[in-house]
């Protein structure tokens, strides 16, 4: 008697973690069952995903979906909801909410409204402050909990932990691997008055200069090393710190981010003024080339969005009053599938950056991997397919994108969650199942 299953995806090219292979998939009880199904087996649904690629599952580990903030600008449920149009099953979400998660009652609250409202699974950032240090060790082992999140420079109020002795504190308290956000705050404050308001856009990077970033990764690395605490350097933006990097690898991971994959000074100023203003800043050419050198010789771990909406309003205020943050989640993939087709990175190092590396960085559990027993999720993307970003395809409530008019080709046509289609062909499906994802 034939094999049945709930769901079989048939006539795809899997990307699998030893190479890539035209096999079919087939699901049951929302977990890969089998690879190479035979012909007569059957199933609920059937996916005819010929001339499609079929990925597992790709991850976007660092976003912000300002809930509880402003739903105006994002929320979970539109912030999930883009990232599944975007062919993602995962986003993790950082901690800077109004007000912040950054204890228990604040994590327990996110935990029961996540698995409510998102319609992907989601891993969730504590973040770690000055007056939280005594519960890290807690807080760390929460259910979803991705990571601690510590802002060693660049935030507001009181995630904010600038100083070696407290970073030392954080490090002791918990085993994880922390996530940083590595600008020197010291050095910020330093140079903020030889800048004036109304002065270029393009000023941003002067302000938060190379210095500024290395400075702040060269002062955790010293740490992590002494606690012997791994660590994980999000969005890295300077050749230097790619370089210095090389030699932590024992205790440091690092991300970088699909902005300063893509977008470059001074044209992203010129063109996009508030609209290109992130943290920490997009820089010229030689730190873009040395990014893309990173990604392929392998010392990049894991890409992100790094999205983070702000208002229109709020972007368009002179230099340095505009927020600083950009929209990316629904983007992120068809951005890097351009990348694939314009031959900057093979597939399957794609792959490799957003299902193993984010699985690697954080002790992601049964996901990240098209094989037998993991989660059955699934990203299928037309490598072919040619379309432009518009801003009307953002789901996201504050309505832009910093990659509006960007031919892109390649791109996701459907997102499967645990079994479960959630998007095909732009259209979001069924009603939000997303769960919290599993970490050792
Ligand atoms: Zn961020």
């Amino acid at each position: 008697m034939a094999t049945h299953y709930d769901l079989l995806i048939r006539g795809g090219v899997c990307v699998l973690p030893w190479g890539v292979e035209a096999t079919d998939v087939g699901v049951r009880g929302g977990r890969i069952a089998a690879l190479h199904v035979p012909a007569d087996a059957t199933a609920e649904e059937t996916i005819d995903a010929r001339g499609l690629h079929v990925l597992p599952g790709l991850i976007d580990p660092h976003v912000h979906l300002r809930d509880p903030g402003d739903a105006s600008v994002e929320s979970i449920p539109t912030g999930t909801k883009a990232a599944v149009l975007g062919g993602l099953v995962a986003v993790f979400d950082m901690p800077n909410t109004k007000p912040s998660i950054v204890d228990a009652e604040r994590l327990a609250w996110k935990q029961d409204y996540v698995e409510q409202v998102a319609w992907c699974d989601m891993g969730l950032y504590v973040g770690g402050t000055k007056t939280n240090i005594a519960e890290l060790t807690d807080l760390e082992l929460g259910k979803g909990v991705c990571a601690i999140k510590v802002f060693a420079g660049s935030s507001t109020g009181d995630l904010m932990v600038e100083d070696d002795e407290s970073l030392e504190k954080v490090m002791r308290s918990g085993r994880r691997r922390i996530a940083y956000h590595s600008e020197d705050e010291y050095r910020l404050q330093a140079r903020k008055p030889m800048f004036k308001s109304g002065d270029p856009y393009s000023r941003h990077m002067e302000w938060r200069d190379e210095e500024t970033a290395f400075l702040g990764t060269r002062r955790l690395m010293a740490l992590a090393q002494k606690t012997r605490r791994p660590a994980h350097i999000l969005h890295v933006s300077t050749a230097q710190e790619l370089d210095y990097l090389k030699d932590f690898r024992d205790i440091a991971t690092c991300e970088v981010l699909v902005n300063h994959l893509t977008q470059v000074a001074p044209d992203c100023y010129e063109r996009l003024k508030g609209f290109g203003v992130m943290n920490p800043p997009i820089r010229g050419q030689a730190h873009m080339d040395a990014a893309w050198k990173a990604i392929n010789d392998g010392t990049v771990d894991s890409i992100g969005s790094d999205h983070a909406p702000h208002s229109k309003a709020k972007k368009m205020l002179p230099w340095p009053d505009c927020s600083s943050g950009l929209t990316g989640v629904q983007t992120l993939v068809p951005v890097m599938l351009n990348h694939v087709n314009a031959g900057r990175l093979s597939l399957s190092r794609m792959v490799d950056l957003m299902c193993a590396g984010p699985a690697r960085v954080y002790g992601v559990l049964g996901k990240g991997r098209l094989a037998a027993g993991y989660d059955a999720d699934f990203t299928l993307v037309d490598m072919k397919r040619q379309r432009k970003i518009e801003e009307s395809w953002i789901v996201s409530p504050c309505g832009w994108t910093p990659f509006a008019g960007m031919d892109i080709t390649g791109w996701p046509t459907a997102t499967i969650v645990r079994g479960k289609a959630v998007m095909r062909e732009d259209e979001v499906l069924g009603s939000p199942s997303g769960k919290l994802v599993r970490f050792a």
